[in-house]
């Protein structure tokens, strides 16, 4: 197994606090990111293969030179940068960012303030999840030791260049993860996804060249500075260098959040978690995440890493792995999986915010054993209308387990139809009573 990266110090005592943090060699990463300009840093991270590890998986240093070097506005002078850190992890499946901010507070800082120097930013933000209160109140302590150990704030380590940060609680909705809607949170507007272009890098929070990065990417940074683009990019494949927090969870002996190269191999990483509860068998695995597309468990020898598993039909995501025993029905999965969708859709497209409520319906209906042959049909013309029409890829994340699972499981769900029941149910259950499953579209 490689080396841990972020982890090495999960559990020990006073693991968030400063004098621990520089106990482990915390923060001489950032002297040495000052003393290389900001493109060597960029450089640098290019080189690593580091990939955004909210979701997206875009290349980190990429996205750091897309910003402008000296923006002005119309009257000529200069414009403020602005760096935001996504802490608002509310993927299903996903808890990795919530164990980081927890236990390892100054190496976001520390990333942050090298990603700063980077890319020339005055400012920070922590938009951290609304649910987050302990996670938060570490994090603001976290922040308030390093400004009186003059990390942030006015003359950041003596040099002329002020950076700070500052923390933004959201308010509960999944939608604030995405990166437009995050920054219209952040305005104190109704946290709703923005059209691209323009890309944040030139009209991001408040109107000012910004650049979001997820908790995880940002810890990774001080890693890479300090020890090196090279050891980071050799972990990985090609494309995609360093180890990755994978949150395991669902039907596995020892669910929790584990550390590895980010091409581990799927099935392996079950093993790694002590296999399938009760010695069962896998059916389904939803790999990065809910949005994630299901893969059977006939598909799950595949690499973790963000193009192996496009390659499968899926995607990374954000590293929230669920398995998915032998014993549940599918079908029923998916439901609760549309009706968490249904109920997190924004709401500004009509594609989105009636589709994600239709899917909920019929899944529930189908489920509830009072579908026909026709609605899985309608099920996928629904989806075709949704996919790649909408503001924002919330939409196609909606379509991801739905069209997977019918596509999948298309037995299981004939099933429910031809039977007029669940059959991973007893004969005469009965339901609590739920007004979508006799509802008709
Ligand atoms: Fe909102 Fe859905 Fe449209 Fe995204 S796709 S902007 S979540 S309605």
């Amino acid at each position: 197994m490689a080396e841990l990266l972020l982890t090495k110090h999960n559990g020990a005592k006073d693991s968030h606090t400063l004098a621990f943090y520089k106990s482990v060699g915390g923060y001489a990463a950032l002297d040495h990111a000052l003393t290389m300009t900001p493109d060597a840093v960029i450089d640098e991270v290019k080189k690593s293969n580091l990939r955004g590890r909210g979701g997206a998986g875009f290349p980190t240093g990429m996205k750091w030179s897309f910003m402008p070097k000296n923006p002005v506005d119309a009257q000529g002078n200069p414009k403020p940068k602005y760096l935001v850190c996504n802490a608002d992890e509310g993927e299903p499946g996903t808890f990795k960012d919530r164990l980081l901010l927890t236990q390892h507070p100054h190496m976001l800082i520390e990333g942050m303030i090298i990603a700063a120097h980077a890319i020339g930013a005055s400012q920070g933000y922590i938009y951290i999840r609304g649910e987050f209160y302990h996670e938060t109140q570490i994090v603001k302590a976290a922040i308030k030791e390093a400004r009186a150990a003059g990390l942030l704030g006015k003359n950041v380590k003596g040099r002329h260049w002020n950076f700070d940060i500052e923390v933004y609680r959201g308010a509960g909705a999944y939608i604030c993860g995405e990166e437009t809607a995050l920054l219209s949170s952040l305005e104190g507007r109704r946290g709703e996804p923005r059209l691209k272009p323009p890309f944040p890098a030139q009209v991001g929070a408040f109107g000012m060249p910004s650049c979001v990065n997820n908790v995880e990417t940002f810890c990774a940074v001080p890693t890479i500075i300090k020890d090196g683009a090279a050891k980071f990019a050799a972990i990985g494949t090609e494309r995609s260098g360093g180890t990755r927090l994978f949150c395991v969870s669902g039907h596995v002996e020892k669910p929790g959040v584990y550390e590895l190269p980010i091409h581990m191999n799927l099935k392996d990483l079950i093993a790694h978690c002590g296999g399938v509860r009760g010695g069962r068998s896998v059916k389904a695995v939803i790999p990065g995440g809910a949005s994630a597309p299901m893969l059977r468990g006939d598909e799950i020898d595949v690499a973790m890493d963000f193009d192996s598993l496009a390659k499968a039909g899926t995607m990374a995501g954000s590293g929230g792995v669920i398995v998915i025993d032998d014993q549940t029905c599918i079908v029923e999965a998916a439901a609760r999986l549309l009706k968490f969708y249904e109920h997190e859709s924004c709401g500004q497209c009509s594609q989105c915010r009636e589709g994600s409520h239709w899917l909920a319906r019929m899944f529930n209906r189908i489920e509830a054993g009072q579908g026909t042959a026709a609605d899985l049909d309608k099920i996928a013309l629904i989806c075709g209308n949704m996919a790649g029409q909408t503001i924002c890829a919330f939409a196609d994340a909606v379509t991801g387990p739905a069209l997977s699972t019918i596509r999948k499981f298309r037995a299981e769900f004939e099933e429910h139809v031809r039977l007029g029941r669940c059959p991973s149910k007893p004969e005469h259950y009965v339901r609590p009573h739920d007004h979508h499953a006799s509802a008709r579209l």
